[in-house]
C-alpha cells in the first residue's frame, strides 16, 4: 500500500518533470510565439518567438507584460483577436489553426496561422487563454504570387488564356439572366515571327506589349484583353445591347496596331488580322466560340491581312469542324493513331525512370498531327473515350513487353495522360482494371496524368473514381500544375502522388525570381505532403540545374530527350544514363 502510493507520487513527479521540460522547449522555441494571457487578454507570459511582436514596435520581451493586442496591433487586427479570446474565456471552446493578417501601428504585416485555446487553472476553472501563433508570410506570399501568375500573361501583365476563358464562361452564363449578345475577337498578327527574327526576342516582346496596351484602348472599358500566347490576343465584349457595333471596334484595332512603334530609334511596325464570332445561347461552348473566331481570322489573312472578318456558321459546318469528325473516326478505327514516349529522368543521379505516352496521328495527306491539333476537338465531339481507351490499352501492352526482359529499369513507370472528360464517365476505374489485368502489369508501374484544370472544373464529379484509381494502386498525376487555379493548400485535398510542374514555370525558371519561388515553394509543399515533383519542359542546363538544385525528383524535356519510339526509348534502357 505504502509502495503503491510512494510509486504513484513518483510518477505524478516525473510527469511534472516532463510537462516543464515541454513547456520549456515550447517557450523556446523560435519559430513559434506561445503566449499565455488573462481574462482581460493581457499578455501574462510570452514566449522567446515573441520578438516578432516585440521588435516592429520596439518593445523588449518584458515590456509586453501587462500590455494588450491593442497597444502594438492596428485597431482591427487588435479588436478582432479580443473578440476572439472572449469567446473562447465564455465557452470554453479553442480556435485551431486561424489564418490571420496581423498588422501593426507601424503598417508592416505578417500573415499567422493562429491556435488559441482556453487557460484553465489546477480546478479546471478558466482563468485566460493561451495561444499558439507561427508565421506563415512566405507560404502566403508565394500563394499570391501563384494567383497571379495562374491569372495573367507574363509579357503584357494582361489577362491569360484561363483567365479569359473564366470570364467568357461567366459572360455565357450572364445571357441567363439579361439577354444580350457576346463577341469573341480574335487578334493575330501579322508576320509577327520577322520582327522576332530579324531585331530579337526583346523586340519581339516590347511589340507584343505595346500591342496589348493599344488593345485595351481600342476596346471598351468593360471588355477582356488577353493574350493567348505567341502573338494571339482575343478581346472578349460581354453583355452587347444590339445598338453595340463590334466591327467599330474591329475596325479602331486593325487601324490602332498599324502605326509604327519607335524603338531605340528605329521604326518598328506590325499590322493585325481580326476574326470576329458573336452568340447570343447561353449554352454556347466557350472553346467552340474562340475557334470561330480563331477561322473567321484565318479568313481574314486570307483574304489579304490587315483586315477583319465575321465568322459565318452555314459556311463552316459544311467546311472544317464537319470533315474533321469522320477523318479523326476514321483514324481510330483504321489504326492510323500511334503513340511516341518521353523519358523522364531521376534529377539526383541522371537514371532513366519512366516515359510519358503521347499519341500521334498519322493522317494520309497531313503527314504527323501533333494531339493539340485533335485531342482538344475529340474532347468537344465525344471522341475522346476511344482515344484514351487505344493510348492505354497501346501502353500497357508495350509496359508489359519492355519490363518482361530481365535488364530493364526497377521501377520503371509509364505515364498515360487521361482527359477530364473520360474521369468524370463512370466505369473508368474498371477500365484501367481491365488493361492492367490483361497485361497482367504491377499496377504501381502505371502512372494517370490528369490535368490540373480538369481537377478543378470537375471536382465533384472524379472524387470517386481517383479513389477507386487508388484501390487499385495506380498512381496519379497532376499534370500542367500551374495553369489551373489551384493554390498549394488545395494540394492537401487533392489524392494525388506526383505534381507534374508546367513548362511555363520551368522556363522562366532562370530568369524570374518569382517563378523560381514558386517552383521552391511548390516542390517543399509537395514533399511535405508526401508527393514526388516532376519538372516539364527542361530545354537548358541552366533549367536543370537550377530544379535539382530546388530539390525536384524528376525532370523532362527536350534537353534530355525528345519523345521517340519505343524502340529508341530500349536503346536508351540499354544504356540506362543520361547522355550514357
Ligand atoms: P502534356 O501532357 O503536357 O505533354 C507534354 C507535351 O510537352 C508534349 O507535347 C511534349 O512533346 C512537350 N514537351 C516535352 N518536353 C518539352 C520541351 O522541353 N519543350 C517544349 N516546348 N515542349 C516539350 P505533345 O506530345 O504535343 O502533347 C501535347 C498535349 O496533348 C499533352 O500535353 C497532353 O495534354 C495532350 N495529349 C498527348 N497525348 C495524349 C493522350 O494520349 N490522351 C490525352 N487525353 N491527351 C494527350
Ligand atoms: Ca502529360
Ligand atoms: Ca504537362
Amino acid at each position: 500500500m505504502v509502495r503503491a502510493k510512494r510509486q504513484d507520487s513518483e510518477e505524478n513527479d516525473q510527469l511534472r518533470e516532463l510537462k516543464l521540460v515541454c513547456m520549456d522547449n515550447l517557450l523556446a522555441t523560435p519559430e513559434v510565439r506561445v503566449y499565455f494571457k488573462d481574462l482581460q487578454s493581457r499578455f501574462l507570459l510570452v514566449s522567446a518567438g515573441g520578438d516578432a511582436i516585440s521588435s516592429p514596435s520596439g518593445h523588449t520581451l518584458a515590456e509586453l507584460i501587462g500590455k494588450t493586442d491593442f497597444d502594438f496591433y492596428s485597431q482591427e487586427h487588435a479588436a478582432e483577436a479580443f473578440k476572439d479570446e472572449q469567446e473562447i474565456i465564455r465557452n470554453g471552446e479553442s480556435i485551431l489553426g486561424k489564418l490571420e493578417r496581423e498588422t501593426f501601428h507601424d503598417q508592416a504585416d505578417a500573415w499567422v496561422s493562429t491556435s488559441k485555446m482556453p487557460l484553465r487553472n489546477k480546478h479546471g476553472k478558466i482563468i485566460g487563454t493561451f495561444g499558439i501563433t507561427r508565421d506563415v508570410t512566405a507560404q502566403v506570399k508565394a500563394e499570391n504570387a501563384l494567383a497571379y501568375q495562374v491569372l495573367h500573361d507574363p509579357v503584357t501583365g494582361l489577362a491569360n488564356r484561363f483567365a479569359l476563358m473564366d470570364r467568357l464562361g461567366q459572360a455565357l452564363v450572364a445571357m441567363e439572366r439579361l439577354p444580350g449578345r457576346v463577341a469573341v475577337l480574335f487578334v493575330d498578327l501579322d508576320h509577327f515571327k520577322e520582327v522576332n527574327d530579324s531585331f530579337g526576342h526583346d523586340a519581339g516582346d516590347q511589340v507584343l506589349a505595346e500591342v496589348g496596351r493599344r488593345l485595351s484602348r481600342f476596346s471598351r472599358h468593360a471588355d477582356t484583353v488577353a493574350r493567348l500566347g505567341g502573338d494571339e490576343f482575343v478581346v472578349l465584349c460581354a453583355s452587347l445591347s444590339d445598338d453595340d457595333d463590334v466591327s467599330l471596334i474591329a475596325d479602331r484595332i486593325v487601324e490602332g496596331v498599324r502605326p509604327p512603334f519607335v524603338r531605340e530609334g528605329c521604326d518598328l511596325s506590325v499590322t493585325c488580322s481580326v476574326g470576329i464570332a458573336f452568340t447570343s445561347d447561353p449554352l454556347a461552348e466557350p472553346e467552340q466560340l474562340i475557334r470561330d473566331a480563331d477561322e473567321a481570322m484565318y479568313e481574314a489573312k486570307a483574304s489579304g491581312r490587315d483586315r477583319y472578318r465575321v465568322f459565318d456558321p452555314s459556311q463552316h459546318i459544311a467546311s472544317t469542324a464537319g470533315r474533321l469528325k469522320v477523318d479523326l473516326t476514321h483514324a481510330i478505327e483504321s489504326g492510323e493513331l500511334f503513340l511516341v514516349y518521353q523519358p523522364l529522368f531521376s534529377l539526383e543521379d541522371k537514371t532513366l525512370v519512366g516515359v510519358e505516352a503521347l499519341v500521334r496521328w498519322r493522317h494520309p495527306e497531313r503527314g504527323i498531327v501533333p494531339p493539340d491539333e485533335f485531342i482538344p476537338f475529340a474532347e468537344q465531339h465525344g471522341l475522346i473515350g476511344r482515344i484514351d481507351s487505344f493510348v492505354l490499352d497501346e501502353a500497357c501492352r508495350q509496359l508489359a513487353e519492355w519490363t518482361s526482359r530481365d535488364d530493364w529499369p526497377i521501377g520503371f513507370t509509364m505515364a498515360v495522360n487521361v482527359s477530364g472528360r473520360e474521369l468524370s464517365e463512370t466505369g473508368f476505374a474498371g477500365i484501367v482494371d481491365e488493361a492492367i489485368r490483361r497485361y497482367d502489369i504491377a499496377p504501381q508501374r502505371l502512372c494517370l496524368e490528369i490535368t490540373e484544370t480538369a481537377f478543378i472544373g470537375a471536382w465533384g464529379g472524379i472524387q470517386e473514381t481517383l479513389a477507386a484509381l487508388s484501390l487499385l494502386g495506380v498512381r496519379i498525376a497532376l499534370d500542367d500544375f500551374g495553369t489551373g487555379y489551384s493554390s498549394l493548400a488545395h494540394l492537401q485535398r487533392m489524392n494525388v502522388d506526383i505534381v507534374k510542374i508546367d513548362r511555363s514555370f520551368v522556363e522562366n525558371i532562370g530568369r524570374s525570381d518569382r517563378d523560381r519561388e514558386i517552383v521552391a515553394a511548390v516542390t517543399a509543399m509537395s514533399h511535405a505532403l508526401g508527393m514526388s515533383v516532376v519538372g516539364e519542359g527542361v530545354e537548358t542546363d541552366h533549367q536543370l540545374d537550377t530544379l535539382a538544385g530546388l530539390d525536384c525528383d524528376q525532370g523532362q524535356g527536350f534537353l534530355l530527350a525528345r519523345p521517340m519510339s519505343a524502340e529508341a526509348v530500349a536503346e536508351l534502357a540499354g544504356g540506362n544514363r543520361l547522355g550514357g
